[in-house]
């Protein structure tokens, strides 16, 4: 596929460039990851990256002439009893088939590999020293060679909270969500946990590992307080789509590796599309020092 002037791949071709990096044996058992419509032997001029398989991304995979879309979000991933082009998925369907562009997933089977999903990330934040955040558990298929979800890694310098906040919102693809963090503002990072897509179950793992900061997405209000409340780490809670869109630019440079055309999709698909700040500052949080008793008003 790589010398110039060979007929293009098809489809079963770009499928298996992807699975010996991206092992579907390696995706949770709950996933649904790899082919999901698309004739094996059509062939493919052209590769859409997305994250999101949603009206929006398909018309710019048809505008750009693709004929494969490779997601990360499954669009399938609980069983339908029905792909009726009434319906918001069975309307995609019906769309790719009539148009004759497959779809391949590569989920938690690429956030688990190394490089990952969270490699592509950690790297947006110059992390060095990468290693697992949660490592793939021996005897599972994924097992081995630094792979796992989430990574773990030093900064190029120790950067306070609030520093790292504005430094995280600079170098992500930009959201309405932007970034924002919970714990000290004044204190001190300089290892980092980051896993892409939703984290709230790594917080245990994250406080393990002894970090200073976790940054992932889709955190909650009494998970992420009580976490603070037990001394974990700072955490840095990004718009999903912005904490695995960087891993697209990585999966595209594999397939144009092997020969592959790519287009990356660089269109926002996370839900939250306004963002305003308060217009007065949040009132500070810091306990005042008990009042001296000669200040005290003599009582009545
Ligand atoms: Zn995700």
């Amino acid at each position: 596929m790589s010398t110039t002037g060979s007929p293009p791949p098809t489809v079963a071709d770009v499928v298996a460039v992807l699975e010996r990096r991206y092992p579907p044996s390696w995706a949770e058992p709950w996933d649904r990851v790899g082919l999901v419509l698309g004739e094996p032997t059509a062939v493919v001029r052209r590769v859409a990256c997305v994250v999101d398989v949603v009206p929006e991304t398909v018309a710019e995979a048809l505008a750009v002439g693709a004929d494969l879309i490779v997601a990360h979000h499954p669009l399938l991933l609980r069983g339908v009893s029905s792909v009726a082009p009434t319906t918001f998925k069975g309307r995609i369907v019906h769309q790719l088939i009539k148009r004759d562009v497959a779809l391949y997933v590569a989920h938690t089977n690429a956030d688990v590999a190394n490089p990952g999903v969270s490699d592509a990330l950690a790297a947006r934040l110059g992390l060095t020293g990468l290693r697992p955040l949660h490592p793939a558990a021996p005897g599972s298929p994924a097992h081995g060679q630094g792979r796992g979800i989430g990574r773990i890694g030093e900064l190029p310098r120790p950067m306070t909270l609030a520093e790292l906040t504005r430094h995280a919102a600079a170098v992500l693809p930009p959201t309405a969500w932007g970034v924002r963090a919970a714990g000290d503002p004044d204190r001190e990072v300089r290892t980092i946990a980051v896993s892409g897509g939703s984290g709230d179950g790594f917080l245990t793992a994250a406080t393990a590992a002894g970090v200073d900061a976790f940054l992932t997405a889709d955190l909650r209000h009494h998970p992420a307080g009580e976490h603070l409340a037990e001394g974990g780490p700072a955490l840095l809670d990004a718009a999903h789509w912005a904490t695995e869109r960087p891993w697209l630019d990585d999966l595209a440079g594999h397939l144009r590796a092997a020969g592959v055309e790519t287009y990356v999709s660089d269109l926002d698909t996370d839900p939250w599309t306004v963002h305003a700040d308060s217009p007065t500052p949040p009132v500070d949080r810091s306990i005042p020092p008990p009042a001296a008793d000669d200040d005290k008003e003599p009582r009545p």
